[in-house]
């Protein structure tokens, strides 16, 4: 389904939309060869290990086309979306990006990514909108990042694949990073990343720690934590976005409300607190989702239903899973041609903050 070689001459029809992908990864090659290094140092991180050590050491057709789209920030990258009807990407840094660092070289390495990132944007306008990358070993400087690449750089959004280190942005020391995407007017693409070392061990013994669905349990406990630290409360216009149906959370949202309320009522533990609203009352007003490796219309319905038509976009999750079928799948849903433009488009234009 995802495979180079099953691309036939299987075109999606033109549109009456846009298409818009908004979770979208590159990979500078400095980069890919720090993790390089990384990887050869002491002890690596095992999910990274198990992540990148596979996608850069396996010699699958599927490992050598990822790594090799990864570094494209141009014409193949156009043709592939040429291909899928893909009329412009929304692209970050692939997961994890420099949050696999120590501090300093994450701190420098997002600046260089961040600037040719923007150059790319720059020379494709009106195909390319790119994420900046920050490092949350460092919250003062990460925003700081964030206010150069918005205002000078002119990429739209953050993105943050998930815990950095074990560490989570529920965490009071990195709110001057949410305070600055806040401030920015920058929505907060939170991606996955492999469990931290404290978890991880479970899934990686029964192959489960990627994107399978190590990726989801982890991201949305991310968010959860995120939600139930009081994150929105304190800071309540800020935009989280979460990709692959919002890592299942929206289908926990009754489990969510009714056992929140029950802990806070009866005490039980010193770190959950009473919120100003419902956990799934933030996840309706402060998350966006995308149905980034989901091409499945009753997940996308649901969460359309929970959320709002205005609150759910498209991804492809480019090239993780390049498939162009499932652009063809999702045409067809049985969406008004109103809702779908909202989907393929108009969210991702308004989240975005896309002319
Ligand atoms: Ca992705």
């Amino acid at each position: 389904m995802n495979h180079p070689e099953t691309k036939q001459a299987l075109r999606p029809a033109k549109a009456e939309y846009a298409r818009i992908a908004t979770e979208e990864a590159f990979a500078p090659a400095e980069m890919l060869e720090m993790y390089r290094k990384i990887l050869q140092g002491p002890d690596p991180d095992p999910g990274f290990v198990s992540l990148m050590g596979f996608y850069m050491s396996s010699q699958s057709a599927r490992a050598r086309h990822i790594i090799e789209c990864l570094q494209d920030l141009g014409e193949k990258r156009l043709q592939h979306m040429d291909e899928a009807g893909i009329d412009r990407q929304i692209i970050a840094l692939t997961s994890p990006g420099v949050q696999i660092m120590d501090a300093e070289s994450a701190v420098s390495f997002a600046r260089t990514a961040n600037d040719e990132l923007a150059e790319a944007v720059r020379n494709h306008p009106t195909r390319f909108s790119g994420m900046v990358a920050v490092a949350p070993q460092n919250p003062q400087e990460a925003a700081r990042e964030i206010e150069r690449g918005i205002k000078q750089l002119g990429l739209t959004g953050v993105i943050i694949n998930s815990h950095t280190h074990g560490e989570y942005l529920s965490d009071q020391k990195f709110w001057e990073i949410l305070e600055a995407a806040e401030a920015n007017d920058a929505p907060i693409y939170l991606h996955p990343n492999t469990p931290p070392r404290n978890m991880i061990q479970p899934f990686l013994e029964c192959g489960l720690d990627g994107a399978i669905y190590g990726f989801g349990v982890e991201t949305g406990m991310h968010a959860l934590r995120m939600i139930t630290a009081g994150v929105f409360d304190r800071f309540p216009k800020l935009q989280v976005i979460l990709g692959h149906m919002g890592e299942a959370l929206p289908f926990w949202a009754y489990r969510l409300d009714y056992m929140h309320r029950a802990t806070v009522v009866s005490e039980r533990y010193a770190s959950m607190k009473p919120l100003k609203k419902k956990p799934s009352d933030y996840l309706r007003e402060n998350f966006v989702i995308t149905n980034s490796g989901v091409a499945w219309g009753p997940a996308i319905r649901f969460t359309q239903d929970l959320l709002g038509m205005d609150r759910v976009m498209y991804a492809m999750d480019y090239p993780y899973q390049h498939a162009i079928d499932e652009v063809i799948a999702l045409d067809g849903l049985p969406m008004s041609m109103a809702d779908k433009k909202r989907f393929f488009e108009t969210n991702a234009q308004r989240v975005f903050r896309i002319k």
